[in-house]
């Protein structure tokens, strides 16, 4: 097969193929490059949690901070938010690190975790005890958060929030030592108990928790609250626009408040800005939900092909091309919207169009005879690998007396409008040629197990006058002699419901159970060959990737990526 290698591999580069659409965050970098705020730089950072492998919606967020960097000659980092080490583990870190890779994006040497900032987070937080802003309040959880008021009503001052500077001091490095129990005390920087923001009242900014850490094993036995590590990473590491989503919109005072007392000990002063989140329908999206599945046995893991982590859409058989054309053309707003799948699928039909090579495979056999066939007779059939791509050349298809085609390509009592096989029809055998349907054979329970045709010699595809004789089904086939068996895998969408989880329902209810099937297919015998991850089109079928865990040489396993087109639209 004469396939350009390019076409085959997937190429990080073309993401600059997309020309960027403008959206309210490249307006707000090209005001600042315009004003020389951040004299030109452009710094921005991807921060996930490594407690679960990232989903879809983390790719609308690394394709706009990568995407960002690449298109204003920036830098972009890969920062771990590694500050709750209960949840967090050295195989999430593997995995983010694996994905945000396969989607064709670089840091180059700017992998950072926060847990590397854990001393001066630790310096800093004495730096703000120091100058009055922090304070040792030793009231439990429950109290604490009784005295923080509502929305409606303003909270009231701990009664340890005017402890001297010392005692702070004092506690605050005993916390530190170990020597008090977890929960004891904590640390909370001094805002205003009645600020109409919760955010701002008091918020707490380290706790004390013995528990293990994948980076700094036993080290700490307090750690900072995410609020208090995110705004001075970024400022650590200089970054000029920190984006994140819209829940963090009433989090930045405390962002800037945080910064501004620390304008004298950090660098730089980033500026978060927020935008709406991916929202997909026919999807849970939230990290503990995704982990219910896998740990309910829901799925078969967080790469089951079914699942909208970037481990399972990978597996399932999406491209970085397309998940990349997918953020693209969804955009980047500051109005919360739902997404649907077929968005995402159509992504996928696009790029596998242009770069999946045409197989043919039978999914569900049925046995044909060309009855006028010669008994023991063959010839090859030539078969387009790409039909608008005729530098990819053609492939051969042997034709022999026995053939399968698919069952539904086959119908006794046929419908109006059904113009495939029938008994009396006729139908062009793709790149072969016309026959006709002269009877069925059934077994003693009245199933179709045979039936027989007829062919017309003079109408091989490709020959001259083949064309003149038009017929309007036009259907695929397998020489039963050649054909090759092999595993495939019929993937839908894992539920069968747009909103699975809205309104707190338990989104478990709506698995849809034809989400996977098994079935043993026949494919082109070169389908054997394949390596793991090759993609074609199985004609009029739709895209099917070869497992990348399970496909063994000679031992093909196939994943059905999307079918030709999206069947879950209804037509009215
Ligand atoms: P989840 O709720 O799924 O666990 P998260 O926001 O807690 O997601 P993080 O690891 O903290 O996950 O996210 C890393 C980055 O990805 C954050 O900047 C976050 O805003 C962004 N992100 C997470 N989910 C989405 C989404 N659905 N759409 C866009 N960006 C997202
Ligand atoms: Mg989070």
């Amino acid at each position: 097969m004469n396939i350009p290698e390019a076409d085959l591999k997937d190429d990080p580069a073309s993401i600059s193929a997309v020309p960027p659409g403008s959206n309210f965050i490249r307006n707000i970098v090209e005001e600042d490059n315009r004003t020389g705020k951040w004299k030109g730089r452009v710094e921005t950072r991807f921060p996930p949690e490594p407690n679960g492998y990232l989903h879809i919606g983390h790719a609308k967020s690394i394709c706009l901070n990568f995407g960002l960097a690449h298109d204003y000659n920036g830098i972009c980092h890969l920062r771990f938010d590694d500050t709750n080490p209960e949840k967090e583990e050295q195989e999430y870190v593997d995995s983010i690190i694996d994905s945000v890779r396969w989607l064709g994006f670089d840091w180059g040497k700017h992998l950072h975790y926060a847990s590397d900032y854990f001393d001066e987070l630790f310096e800093f937080a004495e730096y703000l005890i120091n100058r009055g802003k922090a304070y040792v309040d030793s009231l439990t959880v429950e109290e604490i958060r009784s005295l923080r008021g509502t929305l409606t009503e303003a909270g009231t001052n701990s009664p340890y929030r005017e402890r001297t500077i010392a005692e702070n001091l004092d506690l605050f490095r005993r916390m530190k030592a170990g020597e008090f129990a977890d929960g004891a005390h904590v640390l909370r920087v001094k805002i205003d108990m009645t600020s109409p923001n919760i955010n701002l009242r008091d918020p707490v900014i380290y706790r004390i928790r013995r528990v293990h850490h994948h980076r700094t094993g036993d080290k700490w036995c307090i750690y900072p609250m995410y609020d208090y590590t995110h705004c001075i990473s970024d400022a650590l590491e200089k970054i000029t626009h920190s984006l994140c989503t819209l829940e963090f919109e009433d989090h930045r005072p405390l962002y800037d408040w945080i910064l501004d007392q620390l304008k004298d000990v950090v660098p730089c002063h980033p500026q978060q800005i927020e935008f709406a989140r991916l929202n997909l329908a026919y999807a849970v999206m939230s990290k503990r939900k995704l982990i219910e599945l896998v740990e309910g046995d829901f799925v078969s893991g967080w790469d089951d092909p079914r699942m909208n982590t970037l481990a399972g859409l990978r597996r399932r058989g999406y491209t970085p091309e397309s998940i990349r054309l997918f953020a693209e053309r969804i955009g980047v707003s500051k109005a919360d919207s739902w997404i649907d799948m077929g968005v995402l699928e159509d992504c996928l039909r696009e790029d596998l169009n242009e770069r999946a090579p045409r197989r043919i495979a039978v999914l569900e056999p049925l046995k044909v005879v060309i009855d006028n066939y010669p008994e023991n007779g063959e010839e090859e059939c030539l078969a387009p690998n790409h039909p608008q791509k005729p530098e990819w050349g053609k492939r051969s298809i042997a034709l022999s007396k026995t053939i399968y085609i698919e069952r539904g390509d086959f119908m006794e009592t046929p419908s109006k409008g059904y113009f495939r096989l029938s008994p009396g029809a006729e139908v062009r055998l793709r790149y072969a040629y016309i026959v006709k349907c002269m009877n069925v054979v059934k077994n003693a329970s009245e199933e179709i197990v045979e039936i027989h045709c007829t062919y017309d010699p003079g109408t091989k595809s490709g020959t001259e006058g083949a064309e003149k004789r038009k017929v309007k089904g036009n259907i695929h086939w397998l020489s039963a002699k050649y054909a090759e068996k092999a595993e495939v895998r019929l993937y839908d969408r894992l539920f069968d419901h747009a909103h699975p989880d809205a309104g707190g329902r338990d989104y478990k209810t709506y698995l849809n159970p034809n989400s996977k099937k098994i079935i043993t297919a026949y494919v082109e015998p070169s389908l054997n060959q394949v390596q793991p991850e090759d993609r074609f089109q199985f004609e009029r079928h739709g895209y099917f990737v070869a497992d990348r865990e399970d496909t063994e040489k000679g031992k093909p396993v196939f994943n059905r990526a999307v079918t030709m087109r999206d069947s879950w639209v209804k037509n009215a």
